[in-house]
């Protein structure tokens, strides 16, 4: 049944968008990212947090490392095209079960992947992340988020005094040689190239650019802005495929506050809406993902995101 027409109407049918067309689906081509959500607690409260993580928001439990195990062993039976395994939050480095969690994804052979602020949670297990990094070598990489390559931008929305932790954990993985990731925002109305310019100068500080680290710039989600509806003609539209959306290939377990289990969302954008949860095992989740979200356009289609992760 199509949804009602009209501005109100919009995200509502999963079939059909507003102006009645088919709406844009997005079928897994292969899964070559897992992500685990680690729980939403974080020991910041950022300004526009995409998981409103926080020091109190628990939504999503702290997932433990028997239960990724389990995601791992079926990954391994039957998804020989996974290629990466992502860890995000909140902040990983708050779960308890972090590191066994790692060491079992390193351990499958895969590249794993750690968003983190590199603050102190992450800082207090520093011996433990130097012996994964010696065992696993090139394997391990943590991507910090730097919102802006100034201070004060920074900390306009992670809070007074958070630059100089996170540089402080920054320059420890630099000196141990860990591969790093930045993880940038584009909100300020600069151009990507001053962007990228001034993230040059902050990577030849820190020692960043002889390492090769990675700078991933996302774009912003504005709550207030009007966005279109995602339909089949879209694609062909904007020039644009299917199977460059995060969806495509991924997926990300979470465990939900008070949930006996953990189940399988499309993507680690939308944590918390019921019809992005896909099911409780690998199997139950290669069925099309129904982009029937404003942050399916916003992001991911029209903001021309193909990274995972989101901010962090
Ligand atoms: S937010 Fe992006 S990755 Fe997630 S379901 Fe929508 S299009 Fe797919
Ligand atoms: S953006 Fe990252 S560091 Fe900030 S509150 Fe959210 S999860 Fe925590």
């Amino acid at each position: 049944m199509r949804a009602e027409q009209g501005v109100s109407a919009k995200f509502r049918d999963p079939e059909w968008t507003a102006g009645g067309d088919r709406r844009a689906a997005v079928p897994l081509s292969g899964l070559e990212t897992l992500w685990f959500n680690t729980g939403t607690l974080c020991n910041l409260a950022c300004r526009d947090c995409y998981i409103e993580s926080g020091p109190r928001n628990d939504r999503l439990a702290y997932l433990r490392r028997d239960e990724a195990r389990r995601f791992l062993d079926e990954a391994g039976r039957n998804h020989p095209e996974l290629a990466e395994i992502g860890f995000t939050g909140g902040e990983p480095f708050m779960n308890p079960d972090i590191l066994g969690m790692l060491e079992d994804a390193l351990a499958t052979g895969r590249r794993t992947l750690v968003l983190t602020n590199a603050m102190k949670p992450m800082q207090r297990l520093k011996a433990p992340l130097l012996a994964l990094n010696r065992r696993f070598p090139g394997m391990l990489t943590l991507r910090v988020s730097v919102d802006h390559h100034a201070q004060a931008r920074h900390e306009e929305l992670r809070g007074q005094g958070s630059w100089r932790s996170m540089m402080e954990g920054l320059a420890w993985l630099v000196d141990n040689d860990f591969t790093i990731a930045i993880a940038g925002r584009r909100r300020w109305g600069e151009t990507e190239e001053a962007i990228r310019d001034g993230y040059g100068v902050l990577f030849d500080r820190l020692g960043l650019r002889r390492q090769g680290g990675d700078l991933v710039l996302f774009p912003e989600m504005d709550p207030e802005a009007e966005v279109p509806e995602i339909s089949e003609r879209c694609w062909g539209i904007l020039g644009k495929r299917p199977d460059s959306v995060m969806c495509a290939t991924s997926r990300m377990v979470v465990r939900r506050k008070e949930a006996d289990r953990p189940v399988v969302l499309s993507c680690t954008l939308l944590a918390y809406d019921p019809q992005f949860e896909m099911g409780a095992t690998l199997a139950e989740v290669a069925r099309p993902v129904s982009l029937n979200h404003r942050f399916c356009a916003e992001f991911c289609v029209l903001g021309g995101a193909s990274c995972g992760g989101g901010g962090h």
